[in-house]
């Protein structure tokens, strides 16, 4: 097939820097109108790394109505899922090829370590690819009517324009994870990045536009003040979806606020995952697990392990194993190559932390080690804590923590840990480790979450649906379903059909 000419993609060997400081609208660089500005921190030292505009819902009226028209241009509306598919593949190529430059951004504005990011670029661009793939297969359906003149057919259509506000702590796979599939279900898109991070958002916009995606089809905008833009993108009707991720109480506000156009709306919010060694679990195995799930990203995820429940008869011998393995960690700036355990993201986030920290040793928690800032390393550092002999009531069992704090309890039977493990508002993953073929499929169809590791304590993929239940969310992203949140079906009957 050839790619007709408005398709193909301007350079794959660019030169320019992905370091950028405007926003994109319709296909172009603009600054806020009024010229304000606000700076983006490095964490790790709180040292500028750049202005970016401060956009008010002027500017993100604007960037809808550019999304509004590039919908319906044919430029985009009536290409074939195939050159879709194309346009996602030129993006993904490019966002590969510029992989060691997009982790050094992640890096300076989030703090993670740089093999963090790398794995990040990876783990994001990886649903570019799958829905550049998923694009050529988004089928209908004929199904068999009861009348003999008639033909059901079903259509799956893009449902729009679609508003993206996404978080700091993957600031490249979750605007890619949502816009993806978004444009492979033929939906144009606004972005609104966190304010702590939205330097990654502007560069996937520059690789958008070299890959030959359509001005219009994919704008982001930046802004210091998002509640605003949330409530337009919330009550525009020319926005027909909001994809959020987030806090479960910012993620609560735009269900509520979208309810008046009936709008469709998908959540991934906060979690609060248990955490199950059980009796005949490997040791070792689990203990790598269990780091894995905690200290990614110094703990700030929202699959992060929250609750750790270890049975009473290994728990002395995980604990030994744990606390060596937490000790060891390597603490310092994301940018170094040896580090671990990067900064927290801001302020807030360690006045958070310090706070549940004071609450826990109010209610007589034993801390095994850590629980305390490492002022020493930057203003954002705090230790990798392990506390144990929580009280139930205490808020760090009972919020999620996002922090590099592992809260462990002992359990005894399997009923017990299964309903302490369910007692939580939060549904999004949760996990165990157990070597009983029996209590596997017993307790992973009894844990009421979205996600269930088995073994494992690190479980998205692209193939995979990442998604929660209860307060955790609504809607799955990634794998075959991510499309389902952008699409409508239609329903067309074909009557009068003359077959004998
Ligand atoms: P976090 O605690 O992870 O920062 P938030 O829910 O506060 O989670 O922020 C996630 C995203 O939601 C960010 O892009 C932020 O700017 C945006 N946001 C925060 N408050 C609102 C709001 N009232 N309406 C719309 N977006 C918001």
């Amino acid at each position: 097939m050839k790619i007709r000419k408005f398709l193909r993609h301007k350079s794959a060997s660019q030169k320019h820097s992905l370091w950028l400081t405007q926003a994109y609208i319709d296909g172009k660089w603009l600054d806020a109108a009024n010229g304000a500005k606000f700076e983006v921190r490095n964490p790790a030292n709180l040292e500028v790394i750049g202005s970016v505009p401060d956009m008010t819902v002027d500017e993100a009226q604007r960037a809808i109505d550019a999304a509004t028209k590039a919908f319906y241009a044919p430029e985009w509306k009536f290409i074939t899922a195939r050159e879709r598919s194309q346009l996602l593949k030129n993006w993904y190529g490019l966002i590969a090829q510029h992989g060691a430059e997009l982790a050094d951004i992640i890096t300076a504005e989030c703090g993670k370590p740089l093999s963090e990011s790398r794995e990040e670029v990876a783990y994001g661009s990886s649903f570019v690819e799958w829905f550049a793939e998923e694009a050529r297969r988004i089928d209908g359906q004929i199904i068999a009517s009861s009348m003999a003149n008639q033909e059901i057919l079903i259509l799956r259509d893009p449902i729009g324009v679609v508003g993206l506000i996404t978080p700091w702590n993957f600031p490249m796979a979750l605007v890619l994870r949502k816009a993806a599939a978004a444009l492979a279900s033929g939906c144009t898109v606004v972005a609104k990045p966190s304010e702590d991070t939205p330097l990654t958002s502007l560069a996937l916009a520059k690789l958008s536009e070299w890959a030959g995606i359509p001005a219009g089809v994919f704008n982001v905008i930046t802004s210091n003040t998002a509640p605003p833009i949330g409530e337009l993108f919330c009550s525009s009707p020319l926005v027909n979806g909001i994809s959020f991720t987030g806090s479960t109480e910012v993620g609560k506000h735009l269900f509520r606020q979208s309810a008046g156009l009936l709008k469709r709306v998908s959540l991934e919010l906060g979690g609060n995952a248990p955490f199950i060694v059980f009796e005949t679990a490997d040791i070792a195995e689990s203990v790598k697990g269990a780091m894995v799930s905690k200290f990614r990203n110094s703990g700030q995820t929202c699959v992060s392990s929250n609750r750790f429940y270890v049975h009473s008869c290994i728990y002395d011998t995980f604990v030994e194993q744990l606390k060596a393995q937490v000790e060891a960690l390597k603490i310092g700036p994301g940018q170094d190559k040896e580090v671990q355990i990067g900064p927290l993201i801001n302020a807030a986030q360690l006045k958070r932390i310090e706070s549940f920290m004071k609450d826990a040793r109010q209610r007589h928690t034993r801390i095994l080690c850590g629980g305390k800032q490492l002022a020493d390393k930057g203003p954002l550092f705090y230790a990798p804590t392990i506390i144990t002999d929580v009280d139930r009531t205490a808020r760090i069992y009972r919020e999620e923590v996002f922090g590099p704090v592992i809260v462990l309890a002992k359990f005894e039977t399997e009923d017990e840990v299964v309903r302490r493990a369910n007692n939580s508002l939060r549904g999004l993953a949760g996990y165990f480790y157990s070597q009983d073929l029996q209590q596997v499929f017993r307790v992973a169809r009894q844990l009421e979450v979205g996600m269930v590791g088995v073994n494992v304590g690190l479980m998205s993929q692209a193939e995979a649906p990442f998604g929660g239940i209860k307060e955790s969310g609504i809607g799955r992203e990634g794998s075959h379903y991510g499309v389902d949140e952008f699409t409508e079906v239609k329903y067309i009957c074909l009557g009068g059909l003359k077959y004998d």
